[in-house]
């Protein structure tokens, strides 16, 4: 008989009662050292205090108004991204696959608007992700994730990644824009060369297209700087963001220039409690953290030491370990033998550290873990790449 909760995960036999920084206890009292952060959303951790205290206050007063009113704090997060970013205006909703919708609305409405309603089609990137809604799935172009769900939604072409001259070639008359992430995270932690998001930069100003980024796993921190774009010295025109943002709150948001965000006037687009209150309150909070002098600078210097001790493993463990890859504290470790296998190594070290594609161990411990939470969970990494490693000397002499 299926469980009373739908069984659409693999979940692993663990659940968790309280957390601290980057700490979780399971309900059975064993302790875990976080470097999955829920997929990259527990940015600052867990029972982060000053992310607790504006979620229990906000509660507290008012959680949810509906979109039919003013939010404050939403005008106030609006105002601070803003103010942060290449954007001129914002748009709130509860998560990446919803950012993204949007974005995708926002675009195909304002070439729309310009005149050109045949330019709808959007070029997106093998190994891609952007999420699980319909149009979504079709973005990401996973045939594995599309199976079984009817006609794809029309309007997206893949080309490889860090490929420009299949992007000259896929531009078409057709072509509303180029969505790209500057990090593919769940594709398997691949970083777009800073010159390659450069040279779509000049491609989209060349041909009028529009360029549209999703840092839903990217952005807020997670590579040392607000959003990964600023790596690259360019700005998109278009933006989603989403897991980070809340901290662990159901937060998504679309960026955009006044250009483009002008194109959903009232009536084209909505959600009931996107952007509602207490989300609001969650985002302003993790902010106020995230823009304190130094935070941002500190995350560089964090996946730069992480990043040389994943790099140092890599080498001594060649049987496990391919190589190291990543941007900031959104790391990885692609695997020579099936990844799942070193996943567990390390859960049964105490370490959590999720999958991504391509084979690849991912690390993406919360924003604000420590120098000394770090120098554990590379003890317990090495740790599990040892007893990995072992394991497959003793197949290799059984064969
Ligand atoms: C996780 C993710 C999404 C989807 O976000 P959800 O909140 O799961 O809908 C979209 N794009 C990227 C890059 C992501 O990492």
């Amino acid at each position: 008989m299926i469980s009373a909760l739908l069984p659409n995960y693999a979940r692993a036999d663990l659940a968790f009662e309280r957390g601290e920084g980057s700490w979780l206890w399971t309900v059975d009292g064993r302790r875990f050292l976080d470097f999955g952060s829920g997929i990259a959303t527990a940015s600052l951790g867990h029972g982060h205090p000053h992310l607790v205290k504006a979620i229990a206050e906000q509660a507290a007063k008012v959680m949810h108004t509906s979109n039919l009113y003013r939010i404050p704090q939403a005008e106030k997060l609006a105002q601070r991204l803003v103010d942060a970013t290449f954007a001129d205006s914002v748009f709130f909703c509860n998560s990446g696959a919803e950012a993204n919708e949007g974005m995708i609305k926002m675009m195909r409405r304002a070439m729309s608007d310009a005149g050109k309603p045949e330019r709808f089609r959007l070029i997106c990137f093998e190994g891609a992700f952007h999420g699980r809604t319909l149009a979504t799935l079709a973005a990401t172009g996973n045939s594995h994730y599309l199976e079984g769900f009817g006609p794809v939604v029309d309007g997206f072409d893949h080309v490889p990644f860090n490929n420009m001259n299949a992007v000259r070639n896929a531009i078409g008359s057709g072509t509303c824009g180029i969505i790209v992430e500057p990090v593919q995270g769940e594709g398997g932690v691949r970083p777009a060369d800073m010159q390659f998001l450069r040279d779509l930069r000049a491609v989209c100003d060349e041909y009028d297209i529009i360029f549209g980024m999703d840092e839903v796993q990217s952005g807020m921190g997670r590579t040392g700087k607000l959003f990964a774009h600023e790596w690259s010295g360019i700005a998109p025109d278009v933006m989603s963001s989403a897991k980070g943002i809340g901290g662990g709150f159901p937060l998504g948001a679309v960026l955009a220039k006044e250009k483009f965000a002008k194109a959903l006037v009232p009536g084209t687009h909505g959600t009931t409690y996107g952007g509602n209150p207490l989300a609001c309150s969650a985002g302003n909070a993790v902010l106020d953290v995230m823009l304190a002098p130094g935070f941002l600078e500190d995350v560089e210097r964090k996946g730069r030491k992480l990043r040389g001790e994943l790099d140092k493993i890599a080498r001594e463990f060649p049987t496990v370990f391919v190589d190291a890859r990543g941007l900031g504290l959104l790391l990885g470790l692609k695997a020579a033998i099936p990844v799942g296998q070193v996943q567990g190594a390390c859960v049964a070290e105490g370490l959590m550290a999720i999958t991504a594609g391509d084979n690849v161990l991912r690390l993406a411990p919360p924003l604000t873990v420590t120098d000394g939470d770090i120098d554990q969970a590379v003890a317990m990494l090495r740790a599990a790449s040892t007893k990995v490693a072992a394991a497959v000397a003793n197949q290799a002499a059984a064969q």
